[in-house]
């Protein structure tokens, strides 16, 4: 069973279904690769499983037929718009989608359609939307989600449920990934800091090699001093810029921790705590304190989409100044 599924939304799923209270549409809301579609997902092999009673306390069995065909995408009756971040869901992608909703469920006792990232409607597709929501079928479910709620038209919004999916604290997540991942403690931890509270984006951390990448910065960058062309190439990413200021800033709070005598469990970079240790002792707190400061900047102007490379160069002088 895929547990990067929300079970706070499932078992509330569970209770309204039970008592017949089930809306027709629910907006899921909450930050990329928090679990929104896994959960989308989850609820729609919930409603149709047909073993459910026999689940042994579990939402839904995972392995009667209709569990099999959500999984795999060939549901008759679970349809999905998947779409990308910042990609336009035009009107004739809705209406391909909605007019599966006038027919009659071939499988399922509901017809379910989830659509991601909403955000990303047009203003006819969220007006072609808009129709469905008003005239819903008694068999159909709308699952809709989004990371940028505020950009979901509030025409939409307001004839949806809203369901938040809030981030797990950094201890919480890094202890699922020891429990269902079998991470190593050290590696969970590591993972967990720079997920910021989503168990997918920890998922695909990994993946993307996210260990040998921070080697790389603090290597090249931290202490080889190496400027171009390390600044150049993350600068004009901000995918990567981001994940560059997170190593820095890991690194200066582990060398912040180190100095006022914390143990080494609780440094994110705890298998580098040699050099970090080295590291530490040629600022004083004051110095360190500041260039904390000084990235917690930086990520802010990031997140305005500002140019971050002459911060970067002197992020650089700062942390070369020893
Ligand atoms: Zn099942």
């Amino acid at each position: 069973m895929d547990i990067q599924f929300n079970e706070n939304v499932l078992k509330r799923f569970a209770a309204l279904e039970q008592k017949g209270q089930l809306a027709h549409a629910y907006l899921f809301t909450g930050p990329a690769y928090i679990g929104k579609g896994a959960t989308a997902l989850a609820a729609a092999q919930f409603l149709n499983c047909g073993h459910k009673d026999n689940a042994g306390g579990k939402y839904f069995c995972g392995e009667c037929p209709s569990c099999r065909k959500v999984l795999s995408g060939n549901h008759p009756d679970v349809h999905v718009l998947e779409g990308a971040p910042g990609q336009t869901i035009k009107i004739d992608e809705i209406r391909e989608l909605l007019a599966q909703s006038r027919l009659r469920p071939f499988m399922a006792e509901r017809k379910i359609f989830i659509i991601h990232h909403v955000e990303n409607m047009t203003i006819e597709a969220a007006n072609a939307l808009l129709k469905t929501l008003e005239e819903p079928t008694a068999s159909s479910l709308l699952i809709l989600t989004s990371a940028v709620p505020e950009r979901v038209p509030e025409t939409v919004k307001s004839r949806c449920h809203t369901m938040p999916f809030l981030p797990l604290s950094r201890r919480e997540l890094a202890a699922r990934l020891v429990r269902h991942y079998q991470e190593e403690d050290g590696a969970a931890h590591f993972l967990a800091y720079f997920a910021e509270g989503c168990l997918g984006k920890a998922r695909r951390l990994k993946e993307s090699g996210i260990k040998q990448k921070r080697d790389e910065i603090i290597d090249r960058f931290i202490l080889g001093r190496e400027r171009e062309p390390l600044i150049k190439e993350v600068a004009a990413d901000k995918e990567k810029t981001r994940v560059f200021l997170d190593v820095l800033l890991s690194w200066v709070r582990d060398c912040l921790l180190v100095k006022s005598g914390a143990g080494d469990n609780r440094l994110v970079n705890a298998d580098r705590v040699r050099d970090i240790r080295g590291f530490q002792r040629q600022f004083s707190f004051a110095d360190l304190a500041a260039l904390h400061a000084e990235l917690v900047h930086t990520c802010r102007l990031l997140l305005e989409n500002l140019n971050v490379k002459i911060p970067l160069m002197i992020i650089g002088e700062r942390l070369w100044a020893r």
